[in-house]
């Protein structure tokens, strides 16, 4: 475990995954019952949190509606105060940590202080999400690939090519999407990107609070709003999206029917 015992600090960077605590890896779940420390980010399912033993203290991290660099920079210098005390730390981030998590500026953050960090992968929303519905990311019969992109750019960052994404053929899979659905919708569109192509959100997935919609990427911004979808979602484009539930195809044909007709 930890390599406290033997002297040098450590932290283990673990994936929680999307939420139900099945999705733990069993690497994951031996490192929370081990931890005596755990730095915990808002989208860590209560469940997991659960399962740790009583005495583990836990900090929660989370940014939330907080100045993000100062934040960033609070939580490694929490992280090295807690590994370099010799107690066996966890930070725990939802999904994976390696995507979209910040996990590999904690990860530099940590190796700069001279702490070991051992990262223990998780099961990705991106992933997790479509098959919770039934639509694998790649499908030959559908995309060759996936690419997986954030909606949400901070000032400064690049965003990504939408119009070269329409053309790719690949499977897109939006994390942090909702805010900025519709431009980026538009973007595609511009890219050449029929108005037909199936599209899906999946909101809270492998949660209690788990909903989803099927559509076609014209009317995504719309079904967002009637469906007052919330985040954390995730949205799928692409043919992928056909494979689907067979009974949520139906449902959004019929509600494509209804909107047509209306
Ligand atoms: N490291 C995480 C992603 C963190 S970014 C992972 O690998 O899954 C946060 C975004 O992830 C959210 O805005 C949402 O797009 C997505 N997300 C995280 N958990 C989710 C869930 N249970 N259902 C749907 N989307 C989720």
């Amino acid at each position: 475990m930890n390599a406290n015992k033997i002297g040098s600090p450590m932290v283990s960077l673990v994936g929680a995954g999307p939420g139900d605590p099945e999705l733990l890896t069993l690497k994951a779940l031996k490192r929370l019952q081990a931890a005596e420390v755990v730095l915990v980010d808002d989208l860590v399912d209560a469940r997991v949190l659960a399962l740790l033993k009583p005495q583990t203290r836990v900090l929660k991290v989370g940014k939330r509606g907080g100045c993000v660099s100062t934040e960033q920079r609070f939580i490694h210098e929490l992280m090295i105060r807690e590994a370099r005390s010799g107690a066996r730390v966890v930070r725990l981030k939802g999904g994976d940590p390696f995507v979209f998590g910040r996990g590999g500026e904690e990860v530099t953050a940590l190796r700069a202080a001279g702490i070991e960090v051992e990262v223990v992968s998780g099961l990705t929303a991106g992933i997790a999400a479509p098959a919770s519905v039934g639509i694998p990311v790649t499908d030959r019969r559908h995309a060759p690939g996936v690419a997986f992109v954030t909606g949400h750019r901070q000032s400064g960052e690049d965003s990504p090519d939408w119009q070269a994404l329409a053309r790719s053929g690949l499977t897109l899979v939006v994390y942090m999407g909702l805010s900025t659905a519709e431009g980026l919708v538009a973007e595609l569109l511009a890219g050449g990107l029929a108005a037909e192509t199936p599209a899906a959100v999946i909101a809270a997935a492998h949660t209690e609070r788990q909903r989803q919609a099927i559509t076609t990427l014209g009317e995504l911004a719309q079904t967002l709003a009637r469906e007052q979808i919330r985040s954390p979602a995730i949205l799928v484009i692409g043919q992928v999206v056909r494979e689907a539930l067979p009974g949520l195809v139906l449902q959004a044909r019929q509600q494509q029917l209804c909107l047509s007709s209306a």
